[in-house]
């Protein structure tokens, strides 16, 4: 089989994540349902997950966390070639797993939960969401919103039947049309592969930030902080602003790979080979200066024991 070479993503530095991430009952809550799940199934791969969870007693800190592991061991497992369908799968799974725990016991039924991915592979990465958490992209000063909350309200605002600022102070803003372990059919979106940028910054919340926290403020902390900086201001801020609901972040941060401990830009097997970095290339040099000077030593001694 004839890999072919493709232009687009891999050419220039091989890129890298730093991740940090917080989360925190918040003010007002007597119990933390949030969960979020930070992995690296393979070399060069990174899963970032946040989930919110619902339901009453122990239900939505069930639901989170089910959510989030089960997402993450499942696309580990998985032997899918497509990360698409392996997030897909992975959602599908974790779905079913919750449904099944919240049939089998009083205490659990009816429990659900947001769930939010962000898949880092080599010099690209994929959304996976299901929800109202969110993944924003901060890029050149500005936010962009990768995912679409899947909220009453947020389909008001499509529709035009509400304002954005409407919708902040809606009484009916936590009401969600899509959430992950309510139902056995479940529709995820997932997006399309898109390239990373060195400096792309990437931030995953649950709605107990974004709630409170401005996609402009977010913009600001993480550009004049490191991630884990940002990630504690971040929950810092909605902690001074009242905090009533649970707050989750992530932080990840892309950078060249001189400037990082993590590498996630290896090829995979089926990948175009990645360019050299500096660093190997200087190896390279050195190798071929030692293979000259053996060589010439090789002929120095050849010739001697030849007179
Ligand atoms: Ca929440």
């Amino acid at each position: 089989m004839s890999v072919e070479v493709d232009p687009s993503p891999a050419e220039g530095p091989l890129l890298t994540v730093r991740v940090a991430q917080r989360s925190d009952t918040g003010r007002v809550r007597a119990e933390n349902q949030d969960f979020l799940d930070v992995s690296h199934p393979r070399d060069g791969v990174t899963l970032l997950i946040v989930a919110d969870g619902m339901g009453g007693h122990r239900g939505g800190a069930t639901a989170s966390r089910l959510a989030a592991s089960e997402v993450a061991q499942r696309f580990a497992s998985s032997t899918a070639e497509d990360p698409r369908l392996a997030l897909v799968s992975a959602f599908l799974e974790a779905n079913q797993a919750i449904l099944v725990q919240s049939q089998e016991s009083q205490d659990l039924r009816g429990m659900g939960t947001t769930c939010s991915a962000l898949l880092v592979d080599g010099n690209r990465a994929y959304t996976a969401h299901v929800g109202d958490s969110r993944v924003y992209r901060i890029r050149g000063g500005i936010a962009e919103q990768l995912t679409q909350d899947h909220s009453l309200v947020a389909t008001m605002v499509r529709e035009g039947l509400l304002t954005d600022e409407e919708a902040e102070v809606h009484p009916r803003r936590n009401v969600l049309q899509r959430s992950v372990g309510v139902a056995s059919d479940l529709e995820v979106d997932v997006s399309e592969p898109f390239d990373l940028i060195d400096g792309d910054t990437f931030l995953l919340c649950s709605d107990g930030l974004h709630g409170l926290v401005r996609a402009e403020e977010m913009v600001a902390v993480v550009e004049r902080e490191d991630p884990s900086e940002s990630v504690q201001k971040l929950v810092d801020m909605a902690l001074e602003r009242g905090a009533p609901d649970n707050v989750t972040v992530v932080v990840a941060q892309v950078v060249s790979e001189s400037g990082s401990e993590q590498p996630v830009g290896t090829a995979s097997p089926e990948a175009p080979q990645e360019p050299r970095s500096r660093g190997s290339l200087w190896r390279w040099v050195l190798f071929a200066l030692l293979v000259l000077g053996s060589v010439a030593t090789l002929g120095l001694v050849l010739q001697w024991s030849g007179r």
